[in-house]
Order: C-alpha cells, then structure tokens, then sequence
C-alpha cells in the first residue's frame, strides 16, 4: 500500500489484436451468446482434447457449477487442500457440504494421496486437487485413491492452464477440469472461466446451469431447474479467442522468465527454488520461492520501497482463514506442512513479457535483501 511499483507482480499482455476483436465485436451489435462464445470453447476444447468446454463467468462459478453436478447437499464431504486459492474450498460451501482439508507434499504443492485415506468418511463424495502455480498434483496417485473409493475428481486447474502431469493435460486427468481467466492468469479475459469435461450429460447440465436452468431447446421463459447467470459475454470470448492464439507464445515466454529467475537465484544460500516433480511439465502461472518465515515480511516491505512487488501467497492457509476457523475450529497445526509451506512462500514479479534486465533487477534486489535482513 501506498508504493507504487516500477516491477508489479503481474500484468497481462494486451495487444493491437484483443483491441481489434472487442471493437468487432461492439460494431456487430451481438453482445451475449453468440459467435464468439462457440468460437472460444471449441477451441478450448479442442486445445485440450476433451468433447465439451463451457464457458462460465468466472472460475469459482466453474468450480460451483461442478459441486451441482455431483450433486453435493448438506451432509456431503470434499477433500480438498488448504494451500490453494478460496474459491476451491469455498465452492463446496456453497452447496451446504463440509470441504475437509489433506496436507499438501513439498514436490507438487498439491494436495499429498498419501493422507488422502485418512480423511475419507461415509459422507466423502469427492476429491477436489487444486493444481497450484502452473504444477499438477501427484495426480496418478490421486486417481487410484478416488478409485479405490468411488469417489469423482473435480480439477481446479485455475492456475495450470497446459501444465502436464506423465504427459497428459491439466483438467482432463477427473470428470470434469476448470479454468479462470482473471488478468494474473496464462491468458485473461478480464473475469470468465471454463469447465471442461467429456462427459456428454455433464455438459448439457452446466449449459443450463450457467442460464437460470434452461434447456437449450426450451423457450427463454422456461427452467427445468435451479440455474444460475454465470453466462460470459460476447466481448469477454473475444478476448479469450486471441490470448488462446497467443497462448503457446505466452507460455513460452514464461518459461524463460522462469529460466532467467532460476539461473540467477540458483546460487543464493538463503532462497529455495521451486521445486517441479519429474512427472511434471509446469506452465508457471507464478514463480513462487521460500524464504525464512521470519525475515520473509521484511524482505517483502524492502523490495517494496525499491519499487518491486512481492506476496506472500498462498498466505494464511485456507483453513486458517477467519471463515473456517469459526465455522470448523481448525487452528494453527493441523496441516503442518501447508502451514510451512505457506509461511516461507514469496512470489516474485512474473509476466510473460517481463524483460531480462526486470529480472536481473529483482534478483540482485533479492539478494541484497535476503543477505541483509
Ligand atoms: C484464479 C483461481 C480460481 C478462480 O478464480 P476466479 O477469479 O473466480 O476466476 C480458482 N482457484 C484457484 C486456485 C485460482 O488460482
């Protein structure tokens, strides 16, 4: 607060093309379900590999959407992670039902299959991964435990749009994957989001969902069943259809941003580099290091002041938010590695045209201040 930052952490790339497609789409005078929401999920779709991707107004209604499909109710549990962004733990709220947390592991980030067992009951439903800062979770692993338990798998894979885990997509590894769009993302539309899933049920089911429970063939005045407005518009998958054409060029941008940060803060004692399973291909949504938890706020306020924006994120944890600590009573030391992890976690500036010169700035400012501090 109060600093304005040369370096922010992030910033979306904006270009000649997004003006061009907005401004088309303004002069044809259509501005919701239209062409370019068809456009932009059969793109998507096909970019994925998967039969259907369903266009929402935002990844938490995604993830909302998915819990009314499973049909979670009052009663009913989800195992999810503590180290994640709100919105995975509090779609399940949403629906009445109980998000039940599972330590993450120090590889992935992700939610740890190890412990998963531990936490299933006879009201578990569902297994909600969150594959968090562009890395899968160990999903191979998850996959046998939800077997094992017929239990589904809902991916929030917000944050890993073309990450990899043994070679296979993000969001298609559960029945059904979702995907944001805020403007810190690997592509922005400014708020939207998208469900994926080859489940043909499923699909026609969100289609209504996302508008006020009506069927396609029904009459606009006519709803089957509670729906929702998380409709997008015509402008918002506009802009989704060029930042997915230039996706491939973002994403490789961003590795070598990633590149750049690794190579230069390889070599200082006191940072810890991210960390990436070998069954992983990330696709760096952040560049996220550790630091000590007790120099870490102070590191933050120093790059601060020289102009460079940092956060402490994910931080707190889920499960230590006011939220769901008065409502459940968890407290410090339930999930003690999530804990950690969130505690020393830093993210660094990182977009992907940040240029070299912005990166060697940020390091050497690191450095100083980690050695200093
Ligand atoms: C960004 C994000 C979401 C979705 O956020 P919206 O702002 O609703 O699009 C969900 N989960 C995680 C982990 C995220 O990072």
């Amino acid at each position: 607060m109060g600093f304005t930052y040369r370096i922010p952490l992030s910033q979306p790339s904006l270009g000649e093309k997004e003006w061009q497609a907005v401004q088309k789409v303004l002069k044809s005078g259509r501005l919701s379900f239209g062409p370019q929401v068809e456009a932009f999920e059969e793109h998507f779709a096909q970019l994925l590999g998967v039969d259907y991707a369903i266009a929402v107004s935002s990844g938490t209604a995604g993830l909302h959407l998915c819990m009314c499909a499973l049909g979670l109710a009052p009663g009913d549990e989800a195992l999810t992670s503590p180290f994640s962004f709100i919105a995975s733990a509090n779609c399940v709220e949403y629906v009445g039902a109980k998000p039940v947390f599972v330590d993450i592991e120090e590889e992935s980030l992700g939610m740890n299959p190890h412990l998963i067992s531990d936490q299933i009951s006879r009201r578990t439903r569902a297994i909600l991964p969150i594959h968090v800062f562009g890395q899968c979770c160990n999903m191979e692993a998850i996959q046998q435990v939800a077997r094992s338990h017929s239990l589904e798998i809902i991916e929030d894979a917000c944050e890993s749009l073309l990450a990899t885990h043994k070679g296979q997509l993000a969001g298609t590894l559960g029945k059904a994957g979702v995907f944001g769009f805020y403007p810190n993302k690997q592509i922005t539309t400014g708020e939207g989001g998208m469900i994926v899933t080859s489940d043909k049920r499923w699909a026609t089911l969100f289609k209504s969902l996302r508008n006020q429970g009506r069927a396609s063939n029904m009459q606009w005045l006519t709803h089957e069943r509670l729906g929702y407005n998380y409709r997008i518009h015509e402008i918002t998958a506009a802009l989704g259809l060029v930042q997915l054409e230039r996706l491939a060029l973002f994403n490789a941008q961003r590795a070598q941003v990633a590149n750049w940060y690794t190579e230069r803060l390889s070599n200082i004692e006191e940072i810890q580099l991210p960390r990436i399973a070998p069954q992983n291909t990330h696709s760096w949504f952040v560049y996220a290091i550790r630091v000590s938890k007790a120099k870490r706020d102070q590191i933050i306020s120093y790059l601060a002041q020289k102009g460079i924006q940092t956060k402490a994120y994910f931080f707190p944890c889920i499960h230590l938010q006011p939220y769901y600590r008065e409502k459940y009573g968890y407290k410090e030391g339930d999930f003690p590695i999530a804990e950690r992890v969130s505690k020393e976690s830093l993210i660094l500036p990182f977009f992907a045209e940040m240029t070299q010169k912005q990166v060697e700035e940020v390091c050497e400012t690191l450095r100083v201040a980690v050695q200093s501090i």
